[in-house]
């Protein structure tokens, strides 16, 4: 088992990728706090649960330094369709606020204590849509993820010398609710569909169980020598 002796601390664990990676940490043996704001979704995952709003500061850095994680993973984010034309500030505070400032405080919360006890593993959720590649309508989404791969690069590199091994994933287009809900958001859902699968290199979306293998690989002491990369995983999508 590839996790075994590892505590875990995951985010937006009820659904998709958090989801998929919170089963595959259990499967590998880590101890796991899987954590969602509803605590509904979180049911069927055989470790220790509870609701957890990400951007409530104090409850979150309260459970990160409860759980005393050696793998961090912040899988919590939402996606905001739209140009900048029509973004509005209030979308965009709510991004920041899910999308970064939740990663910015969970990691502070977690690094005292992995560098207290030798080490430890941060794999942050970002995205291919931001600075890697320009994913039409996601003005205020890519601007967040952008700064998760911005925020991952600067904690790696303060950390490298402690023992703190910072990545983030990139994905494409993953099978999710909240993507089905996107495709259901156009009004025609099935020609959405087509045209998220026309952009992939490999003629498909991704399933989320394929992010969580390489979230395990990052958590996990096989990755000893990779530190501030962000990981693209999207069927060759951003390779164009
Ligand atoms: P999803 O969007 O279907 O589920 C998101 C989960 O986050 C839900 O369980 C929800 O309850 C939880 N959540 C929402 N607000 C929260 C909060 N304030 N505190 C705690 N939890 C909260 O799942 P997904 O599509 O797999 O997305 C997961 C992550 O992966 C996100 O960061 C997303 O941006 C990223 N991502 C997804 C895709 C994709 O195509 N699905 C692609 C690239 C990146």
């Amino acid at each position: 088992m590839r996790l075994q002796g590892k505590r875990a601390f995951i985010t937006a664990a009820g659904q998709g990728i958090g989801r998929a990676v919170s089963e595959a940490y259990i499967r590998e043996g880590a101890t796991v706090t899987a954590t969602d704001l509803k605590a509904d979704l979180l049911e069927g995952l055989e470790c220790e649960t509870f609701a957890l709003d990400v951007t409530n500061k104090s409850a979150l850095q309260k459970a990160v330094e409860t759980a005393k994680p050696d793998i961090l993973v912040n899988c919590a984010g939402f996606v905001h369709a739209g140009e900048i034309a029509e973004a509005t500030d209030g979308d965009f505070d709510m991004a920041f606020n899910l999308n970064v400032r939740a990663q910015f405080h969970s990691m502070q919360a977690a690094l005292p204590g992995m560098v207290e006890r030798g080490g430890g593993a941060i794999v942050n959720v970002a995205s291919v849509a931001g600075s890697i590649l320009a994913a039409p309508g996601r003005f205020i989404y890519g601007a967040s993820k952008a700064a998760v791969i911005g925020m991952t690069k600067s904690v790696a590199k303060d950390y490298v010398q402690r023992g703190v091994r910072v990545n983030c994933i990139c994905p494409g287009t993953v099978e999710s609710p909240s993507l089905k809900q996107r495709l259901e958001a156009t009004g025609d859902y099935e020609a959405a569909y087509a045209a998220f699968v026309a952009r992939q290199p490999m003629g498909r979306i991704g399933q989320p169980e394929e992010i969580a293998h390489l979230a395990v690989y990052l958590g996990s002491d096989e990755a000893s020598f990779t530190t501030g990369v962000a990981h693209v995983i999207d069927g060759g999508w951003a390779n164009g």
